[in-house]
């Protein structure tokens, strides 16, 4: 029996079913041997794990065969080996959401976030206007300024090249990086870039002006650029120029958040494969500090639009297997806000995170798909016995056990944000005092 169908109309999430209810269905809350119901073929590599081994990369492609009958115990299993891991606490970052230019060079197949010169409102958002959300959501307790952009636009439209020299500037990241400088001078915020594919010269630019950085790998298949491809036009999105990307980050000792994006045509090998691959940059750098497993959402308007979403057990089975393979101590999030009603039951497959949530700013990749309000999220983590805790754009870990990542022009900021276990000074307090 399927938890939903994907297409549902969508809505805030602010009045979902229990979250227990619909985890029973299909039996994550059953108190049970996480092997028990497995297939024969599988037992062996999820024990693997639970034990506390690494699934070797020939094994972990097995996972790729299991049926219906394995998604709830392989849910199990991750459940358990998250709660060993990472244990019972739920991080969410307090942010904002800074489109700082929607005009990219690239036209990914299920993009409405890209913006052709002649469609924007504004090329750029002015250096005033970014001051103006960031101090709104600095007075609203939120710690991360989410920079999101296109992809080197200035490489393909003569407006955007126009702009940026009207403004002292040869590219969008030199931009970035002073308006990165200007939060930080300006508010107590700490700014997380996320511009796509860089060089190791920018890279190390920007390190000293972002408290850590993303990129997600979305896919490793190079299937997927080829003609008629979601990535076909979208030179960024080739597999090399991003694992390369997410290479430097570890070796400049960036911490970095990346991830996959499942639904867009890639094979369930292909999802392990991806995995395997942030599992490798992690293990020789370790800077990994969250992985996304992010569903494709179709758009109207896109050559995407009549592809279909992901559903619920695709998902579910797609961040268990993530668990399993990436092990016990990775940061692993969905999105809450692009799973419907029925987000809480990704914590039942071993997620411990939901990423950043606005009180103010909307997602602009995701415009239809709004965060849930705090105070609903919290009372939904807690539902199923986890506890939410605010974050920073930097996680606890690489705060506390390892400040070999923090930049050293934000040492003191970050410790002067962060309480003695990594998190928000003040917790959850400061953004739900009482649940609904
Ligand atoms: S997904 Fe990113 S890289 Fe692709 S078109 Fe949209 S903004 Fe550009």
């Amino acid at each position: 029996m399927p938890l939903s169908k994907t297409g549902t109309p969508s809505h805030s999430g602010e009045q979902g079913p229990p979250a227990r209810a619909l985890a029973q269905v299909v039996g994550l809350l059953e108190a049970d041997d996480p092997l028990s119901g497995l297939s024969d073929g599988l037992k062996e590599v999820v024990d693997t794990a639970i034990q506390g081994g690494e699934i070797a990369p020939g094994e972990a492609y097995r996972l790729a065969r299991s049926t219906p009958d394995d998604l709830a115990p392989l849910c199990r299993a991750a459940s358990v080996l998250r709660d060993g891991g990472m244990g019972r606490d739920v991080s969410f970052s307090p942010k904002v959401f800074i489109p700082l230019t929607r005009l990219c060079r690239d036209f990914c197949g299920y993009c409405t976030f890209r913006q052709a010169p002649h469609e924007a409102e504004r090329l750029y958002m002015t250096p005033e206007e970014v001051l103006a959300v960031a101090r709104a959501g600095e007075r609203l307790g939120c710690t991360e300024v989410l920079f999101t952009l296109g992809e080197r636009p200035e490489q393909r439209y003569p407006e955007a090249r126009e702009w940026l020299e009207g403004h002292g500037y040869r590219t969008t990241l030199e931009y970035l990086h002073d308006v990165s400088r200007l939060v930080l001078r300006e508010t107590s915020m700490l700014p997380h870039g996320n511009p796509g594919t860089m060089s190791r010269r920018e890279m190390e630019q920007h390190k000293e002006v972002n408290a850590s950085m993303g990129m997600m790998i979305e896919s490793t298949s190079p299937r997927l650029s080829e003609v008629g491809g979601p990535h076909e036009f979208a030179p960024s999105k080739r597999p090399r120029a991003r694992v390369k990307t997410v290479e430097i980050a570890g070796e400049l000792k960036i911490a970095f958040t990346t991830g996959i994006l499942i639904g867009i045509g890639e094979t369930r090998l292909e999802r392990i494969e991806s995995l395997l691959a942030i599992r490798e940059l992690h293990r020789h750098y370790g800077h990994v500090q969250e992985v996304i497993v992010q569903n494709f959402r179709a758009k109207q308007d896109t050559p995407m639009a009549g592809h279909l979403d992901p559903s619920t057990e695709d998902l579910l089975w797609t961040v268990a297997v993530s668990l399993l393979i990436l092990g016990p101590n990775v940061n692993l999030q969905v999105p809450p806000n692009l799973s419907y009603d029925d987000y809480p039951v990704y914590l039942l497959a071993g997620i411990n995170d939901w990423g950043g949530i606005s009180p103010l700013t909307i997602d602009y990749v995701n415009p239809e798909a709004p965060w849930p309000q705090i105070s609903q999220l919290r009372h939904r983590t807690e539902e199923l016995g986890f506890k939410l805790r605010p974050r920073l754009p930097l996680y606890p870990e690489y705060i506390i056990e390892n400040d070999e990542y923090i930049p050293a022009s934000l040492v003191e900021r970050i410790k002067s944000l962060a309480d003695g276990e990594g998190y928000v000074k003040g917790g959850i307090e400061r953004y739900a005092s009482d649940t609904p």
